[in-house]
């Protein structure tokens, strides 16, 4: 049989299996003292208007820097942190520590546009903690920061299979002036028609669709038809991922507003922020990449 045949991959895959499992406890164990032990940080990765260069948002990115394995990315820890229910303390300290320091580059830097938003993820576990909202709104309420800077985003999926009361946050949220986005949009299967009974302000087109403009034609359709569905509902659009002048260019031809992406900026730390504001920098591509600026 195939197991007796292939008896030393097997023994490969199942000590591999082993010391993935192993890792994944060891996180979960250091996951529960990296708050306490101040392991994570945050960066921020700014979204740009594509037509003026103009920074309208701060995205805040968790970073975990553990004692023995270095940076660990979100992609494997918040997992964990939402199966073991740690996001929500993590969670807790991410809004607070984001919502601090936005406010704090707010009081230094007089000249940041009025419409400078940061940005923070939501795990659908946090939205389904029936506490949500008045945490936010008495930690915003705390930091001094207001509801209107504020922007949550959720991924698609988490409304596909949204019950009322997750519903009801999303709009209590809402009714508190703090912006909610569709993160990943594209990859969750929520039907466009579905979308206008949403309590939602902006879509952002996942990765994957900006990774092949220019190569797949299919790529250029898709994204046109999210942005055309996005226009007719008035929401934002955001072009994720964007690492090449390409994707930029085409991105923009398409109708997508905004974008995101290497390209354009890496996410950044929090003194790399203040150092951006501190040059006086709120525009962030250079001139000659911008539609009709001069030679
Ligand atoms: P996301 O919210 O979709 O964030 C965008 C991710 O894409 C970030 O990865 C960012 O660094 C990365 N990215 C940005 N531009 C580019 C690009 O041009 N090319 C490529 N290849 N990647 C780009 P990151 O920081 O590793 O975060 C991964 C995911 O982890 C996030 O995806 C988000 O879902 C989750 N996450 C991060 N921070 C938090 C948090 O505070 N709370 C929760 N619940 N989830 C978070
Ligand atoms: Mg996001
Ligand atoms: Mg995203
Ligand atoms: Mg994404």
């Amino acid at each position: 049989n195939a197991r007796s045949a292939s008896g030393g991959s097997y023994k490969v895959f199942s000590q591999a299996l082993d010391r993935g499992m192993r890792r994944r406890l060891e996180l979960e164990i250091h996951l529960l003292r990296a708050l306490e032990r101040e392991e994570f940080f945050l960066n921020f990765q700014p979204v740009i208007e594509l037509d003026t260069g103009r920074i309208v948002e701060l995205e805040a990115l968790l970073r975990w820097e553990h004692a023995q394995h270095g940076l660990i990315s979100p992609a494997e820890f918040i997992p964990i942190a939402e199966e073991t229910g740690l996001i929500i303390p993590i969670g807790r300290w991410t809004l607070r520590e984001a919502a601090r320091l936005m406010r704090e580059w707010l009081s230094r830097f007089p000249h940041l546009p009025p419409e400078l938003k940061l940005s923070v993820n939501l795990s659908p576990r946090q939205l389904r903690y029936s506490g949500l909202v008045q945490e936010i709104a008495a930690t915003l309420d705390e930091v001094g920061l207001s509801p209107s800077r504020l922007k949550i985003e959720i991924t698609e999926s988490l409304l596909v299979d949204s019950d009322e009361a997750v519903l009801c946050r999303l709009q209590d949220l809402r009714a508190h002036g703090i912006e909610l986005a569709l993160d990943d949009f594209g990859t969750g299967y929520s039907s466009l028609g579905y979308l206008s009974g949403l309590p939602v302000d902006c879509l952002k087109i996942d990765r994957t669709f900006v990774e092949r403009l220019g190569q797949d034609q299919a790529q250029a359709a898709i994204i046109q038809t999210i942005v055309s569905v996005a226009r007719a509902l008035g929401l934002n659009v955001v072009g994720e991922g964007i690492e090449t002048e390409m994707q930029l260019v085409h991105l923009r031809a398409l109708g997508c507003t905004r974008g995101q992406g290497y390209y354009i900026a890496r996410p950044l730390s929090a003194d790399g922020v203040a150092t951006l504001f501190q040059r006086g920098l709120t525009l962030l591509l250079p001139a000659q990449k911008l539609p009709g600026s001069p030679p």
